[in-house]
């Protein structure tokens, strides 16, 4: 038998490689881990978590302009950023600590330092070399922008979170999930809010009418520039001035890029081993998340398949199963629920319409805009959609989108459905809960053809 110092190495304490350890030591490996930065990674430290506290102190501002048509009346309605940053850094660093915790309670070797690989089965660590049965790199990615004059002066939502106080006027750069999140979040906690996308509609890779649905709510309040570009930034005094490539300007006090996010392969040693990358640095994987190099495998963001923490989580679970109790489980990529959180929230959970035509289905489409009950009183002039695509042939849900608050509460739910492949028939005979905006999913009656 070779002695190996640890059956299994893990690079990267985030989601997918935290949950990879506790699974594996579970099992009886022996497991180390190299953590050079913060223990849960993105999620936990500068992304879902403190972005998903961020998104309540932003709905906070929506619910107290609500509450007057209601009855309430209040003066002195002030928001103070500084309390809130040093709530979410005191909360962050208690999930920090609960990670390191899980890891050191479930006997994984803890190394808080870079790791590099030095063959298929060596790690540079604390400057000894460790040998490991198998290899996971599970590193992450991390905030890309474009490179164009100025481009030096943007902020990262990296940045966002370690930022001590809140710019009176802001520009978002990007119309993906991460600008559209924080223009709502800016927007509500009193910035001043740009958003400025190079494309017509936001939220590339949506259903086209959840689109255009977004695209109209998000610009009551926040200015849109559809179709336009960044050509340079310049600092003026302490303010910064952006020149549009159509010839316009603004002026604002930060400019966040959130033009996507790149797998962190660099410096990781990957060229002395057989480790294959994509041309965006992406790790490629097979089916069980190995990598060319057989002893070293690859999840989460740096395999760069679909960058959502649940995701990382299940890959993670299924490489440690695999190599510590045979379990051959593969990954189900299908019918994974996502949720955007911006104003009103989007939760969505299977095909768009269009991925409906590209599949070759028949499919009839239900769909509704209304105005929720809660806004006949408040007065906010905020509608919700809701959509289902049916295929014609088997009856089955294919597809279902909801624009509305707390649209990825009520999609978490339905996504069991649609996985368990409930028909259009099982949601007519489901009654309803009244009154509540969900149960518009089981009293849609009028369909339409695809167009
Ligand atoms: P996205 O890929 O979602 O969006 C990037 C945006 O930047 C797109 O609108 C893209 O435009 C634009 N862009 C890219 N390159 C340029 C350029 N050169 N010039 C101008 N604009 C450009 O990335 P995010 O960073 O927003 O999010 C990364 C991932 O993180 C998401 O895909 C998601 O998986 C995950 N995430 C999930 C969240 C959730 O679950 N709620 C929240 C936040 C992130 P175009 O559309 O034209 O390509």
């Amino acid at each position: 038998m070779e002695a190996f110092d640890y059956d299994l190495f893990v690079i990267g304490a985030g989601s997918g490689g935290v949950r990879a350890c506790r699974i594996a030591a579970s099992l009886g490996a022996r497991v180390a881990v190299a953590e050079e930065r913060y223990f849960g990674g993105t999620c936990v430290n500068v992304g879902c978590v403190p972005k998903k506290l961020y998104s309540y102190a932003a709905h906070y501002f929506d619910d107290f302009e609500d509450s007057k048509g209601f009855g309430w009346d209040f003066d002195n309605l002030r928001f103070d950023w500084g309390v809130l940053k040093g709530n979410k850094d005191i909360e962050i660093n208690r999930l920090n600590d609960i990670y390191k915790s899980i890891l050191s309670s479930n006997q994984v070797d803890i190394f808080e330092t870079r790791a590099r690989i030095s063959g298929p089965n060596e790690v540079q660590v604390d400057g000894k070399t460790v040998s490991a049965k198998n290899i996971l790199i599970a590193v992450g990615g991390w905030p890309w922008t474009p490179e164009f004059p100025g481009s030096e002066l943007t902020i990262s939502s990296n940045d966002v979170f370690a930022m001590d106080q809140l710019p009176a006027e802001i520009v978002v750069m990007g119309g993906g999930y991460i600008a559209v999140e924080f223009a709502s979040i800016f927007s509500r906690l009193g910035c001043k809010t740009s958003l400025i996308y190079r494309g017509d509609k936001l939220l590339r890779g949506f259903d086209e009418d959840v689109r255009t649905f977004i695209t109209a709510e998000i610009g009551n309040h926040v200015d849109l520039y559809l179709e336009k570009d960044i050509e340079k930034i310049t600092k003026q005094d302490n303010r910064l001035e952006l020149s549009l490539k159509s010839g316009s300007k603004l002026i604002c006090d930060s400019v966040l890029a959130a033009t996507g996010r790149l797998p962190l392969t660099d410096d990781l040693g990957l060229d002395s081993v057989g480790v294959e990358l994509a041309s965006n640095g992406a790790i490629k994987v097979n089916e069980h998340f190995q990598t060319a190099e057989p002893s070293i495998y690859a999840v989460g963001d740096v395999i760069d398949r679909i960058a959502l923490t649940p995701v990382a989580l299940a890959e993670g679970q299924i490489v440690a199963r695999a190599l510590f109790s045979g379990d051959t489980k593969a990954m189900d990529y299908k019918n994974i629920a996502t949720a955007v959180f911006c104003h009103p929230n989007i939760g969505t959970v299977g095909l768009s319409e269009q991925e409906a035509l590209d599949a070759d289905l028949q499919i009839d489409v239900y769909e509704s805009v209304f105005r929720p009950m809660k806004h006949t009183l408040s007065g906010r002039d905020e509608k919700s959609m809701i959509k289902l695509i049916v295929d014609r042939d088997s009856d089955r849900v294919v597809g279902f989108h909801l624009v509305a608050a707390d649209a990825g509460e009520i999609v978490q739910g339905l996504s069991v459905a649609i996985n368990c492949g409930a028909t259009k028939a099982d949601f007519d005979r489901t009654i309803g809960i009244h009154p509540t905006l969900a149960e518009e999913f089981v009293t849609m009656r009028t369909k339409r053809e695809a167009l």
